[in-house]
């Protein structure tokens, strides 16, 4: 079991660690995202799913669309976020960075207490992650695990965000079923021995609730449909084929899209139900938020941490 996730999780952890050494002002977001899905590739994974590099108070879910002309600028908060799979096994993880970093004190654009509040939001995610993980093992309930993010975030009065969760994960299956919440609740699910667990708690100052912008550049494959376009038809199998029921990213599909059109056959796709969109999430005040996240899988008296 464990053998198996070794490989994914060594690649996520080589490739996040060139991907913070990458952040810096004037970085395109495209070229940031093609980077690390690249390095998966060469380290002999491939991508669970597109890099997701979201920005400031969009939370989740951004990759960069074909011809991104987005940058990271200075103080900007950015969460990395990915994922690498080796014949189906998956391992995802996420952290953020602050573009210029403690430097920024230094500079007369950003006052110490911003610079200080953001660190403290990355600080929080990361500390509320740790606490989780220690809590893991064989028997233990979800709404534990909530608990004790709610609890180390409040503490630092800001808000988990409610309506993002970890998720369980199986071979060629990114969400398998459990949801793994960031706050207090009833659920009395016991999590197993064997269980592969993506903790990822969110951190924010503002009311802790993402919500959907309409921009989507990330889709799974859902199901067969009847399709009448023959181009369609075509596309859907190439993505059937390529990425099973793994998330992707509408760039990858659209640079190998051969013939015209790539828009309209998107969304007869999307509109047929043959593709779940994953719209962009923003925190719904706007305000910054942090994440962190790793990957475990749950052993009898605690578990292995795959992307460390
Ligand atoms: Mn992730
Ligand atoms: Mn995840």
């Amino acid at each position: 079991m464990m053998e198996l996730y070794k490989k994914p999780g060594k690649i996520v952890s080589k490739v996040r660690g060139m991907a913070i050494d990458k952040v810096k002002e004037n970085l395109k977001v495209c070229d940031l995202v093609e980077f690390v899905e690249e390095e998966i590739k060469k380290l002999g994974g491939e991508p669970a799913f597109p890099c997701n590099i979201s920005i400031n108070e969009i939370t989740a879910h951004y990759t960069s669309p074909f011809n991104d002309e987005s940058h990271l600028n200075l103080g900007d908060l950015v969460k990395i976020d990915l994922g690498a799979h080796v014949d189906g096994y998956i391992a995802d993880s996420a952290v953020t960075v602050l573009v210029g970093g403690d430097e920024l004190g230094s500079d007369t654009l950003f006052s110490e207490v911003e610079v200080d509040f953001q660190l403290k939001l990355i600080e929080t995610a990361q500390e509320a992650l740790e606490n989780a993980i220690s809590i893991i093992k064989d028997g233990v309930e979800l709404e534990k695990i909530g608990e004790v993010v709610e609890d180390i975030v409040t503490g630092e009065n800001l808000n988990p965000v409610s309506n993002l969760t970890g998720h369980s994960m199986d071979r060629w299956i990114l969400h398998s079923g459990l949801s793994i919440p960031n706050v207090k609740g009833e659920n009395k699910h016991k999590i197993r021995e064997g269980d592969v667990l993506a903790i990822e708690p969110f951190v924010t100052n503002g009311v802790g609730r993402v919500t959907d912008m309409k921009e989507a550049y990330i889709f799974r494959f859902l199901r067969d449909r009847p399709l009448r376009m023959v181009q369609a038809r075509k596309l859907l199998d190439n993505i059937k084929q390529n990425y099973k029921n793994l998330p992707f990213a509408e760039r990858w599909v659209q640079k190998s899209f051969k013939g015209h059109q790539f828009n309209l056959t998107m969304n007869q796709l999307i509109s047929s139900r043959a593709l779940y969109p994953y719209h962009v999430l923003k925190e719904k005040s706007d305000a910054r938020v942090a994440q962190a996240e790793h990957t475990v899988i749950v052993e009898t008296d605690g578990c292995q941490i795959i992307t460390e």
